[in-house]
């Protein structure tokens, strides 16, 4: 075979690298909206409003009641790797944020059209910013002055994400659906509103000017983890769940979930799992309580499981993907294991008080 001449090795434009970059974070409107969900966590917020246009495409609108950004900041915002969560490496063995990286809102910037309305308690006003490729621009067309622009506005963060891959058209067109992708946008919320159940979320779509569509969700200030699952997946859902509670010291984890029983029939598996509050996919957790499933259940049922652990942050590495939607973490098979142990538990308890009413 002919021998392939070597071609010199150039270095790629900034540009060009961040694009390519944030690609890998936000790969489609959800993963944005799921950072931006994050943030206003992050910020504090009790109530956070989104609202959807075209799958989040057309456009993605978050509002918080937040600690807000001080207008200072403003300038960095969406600089890569700038952030108010950490300091230095090690605090990630202590990370009590979702963010750490400063990435999100820099990888938005490179690949949508990108506004910020914020005002803190402190200020008298709101501050409004537009961001273009990392850095502030002009928030009005027809100016050339790109600093932030006072003006009208809540306590908080309105953020404003228009026109998703623009200028990464092969990205666009992988992602033929808006129905598909408002889905998506959905089950995150619905996840994200279960889990920090007591905060009000709603998210809603809307196809024009008007938005007087009705929210598709909706969750109420005060609301407990259950409520917000019969809420999201119905009063039948609901009834069939049991509660599980434990604590492991020698593994340093607790566990919290809610689990269907063995009269649960659902066609397809619902796994909502978070470690330190992170929503993430676990293989491991998702094989184990499917084997246990599977001999509980009739054949072709799946089962509904939410569960959430909370493991020394010293033991978990929260930056193995992009997307930070894997985590690792320490004595994995062992938690896997205490999680099934303790629901088998409960389920055979709950087992004998079915007994012992039919009994009497
Ligand atoms: P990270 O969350 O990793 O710090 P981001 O790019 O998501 O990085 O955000 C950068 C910074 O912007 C955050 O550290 C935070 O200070 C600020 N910020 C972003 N969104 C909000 C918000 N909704 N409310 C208050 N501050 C925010
Ligand atoms: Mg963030």
């Amino acid at each position: 075979a002919a021998v392939l001449a070597p071609r010199a090795i150039a270095k790629l434009p900034e540009a060009v690298v961040n694009r390519i970059a944030a690609g890998e974070i936000i790969q489609r409107p959800s993963n944005a909206l799921k950072e931006l969900i994050e943030n206003s966590l992050d910020a504090g917020a009790t109530s956070i409003r989104i609202t959807v246009k075209e799958g989040g495409l057309k456009l993605l609108q978050i509002q918080d009641n937040g600690s807000g950004i001080r207008k200072d900041d403003l300038p960095i915002l969406c600089e890569r790797f700038t952030t108010s969560k950490i300091r230095a490496f090690e605090d990630l063995s202590s990370i009590g944020t979702y963010g750490f990286r400063g990435e999100a809102l820099a990888s938005i910037s490179h690949v949508a059209h990108l506004s910020v309305t914020t005002k803190t308690r402190a200020e008298s006003c709101a501050w409004k910013a537009a961001y273009a490729d990392g850095a502030m621009v002009p928030v009005k067309a027809d100016s050339s002055d790109s600093s932030a622009i006072p003006c009208a506005g809540n306590d908080g963060t309105v953020l404003v994400v228009e026109d998703l891959f623009y200028n990464t058209p092969q990205r666009l067109r992988s992602l033929r659906s808006a129905t598909d992708e408002y889905a998506r946008i959905v089950s995150v919320v619905m996840a994200y509103s279960i889990h920090n159940a007591g905060i009000a979320m709603s998210c809603r779509k809307t196809a024009g000017g008007s938005s007087n569509s009705t929210a598709d969700i909706n969750t109420s200030v005060g609301a407990s983890v259950l409520d917000n699952i019969g809420l999201h997946y119905g009063d039948t859902v609901k009834r069939e769940l049991v509660h599980v509670e434990a604590a492991s010291s020698e593994l340093d984890v607790e566990v919290n979930a809610w689990c269907s029983g063995a009269n649960f029939q659902a066609k397809k598996s619902t796994f909502l799992f978070f470690i330190n509050h992170r929503y993430v996919d676990c293989s491991s957790l998702k094989r184990a309580l499917e084997a246990f499933y599977g001999t509980l259940l009739a054949k072709g049922t799946h089962p509904f499981v939410y569960l959430s652990l909370e493991i020394d942050p010293t033991k978990v590495d929260v930056n193995v993907h992009p997307t930070k939607k894997e985590v690792a973490f320490a004595d994995e098979d062992d938690v896997v294991e205490l999680v099934c142990e303790e629901l088998a538990k409960v389920l055979e308890k709950q087992g004998e008080s079915r007994n012992y009413k039919v009994q009497t």
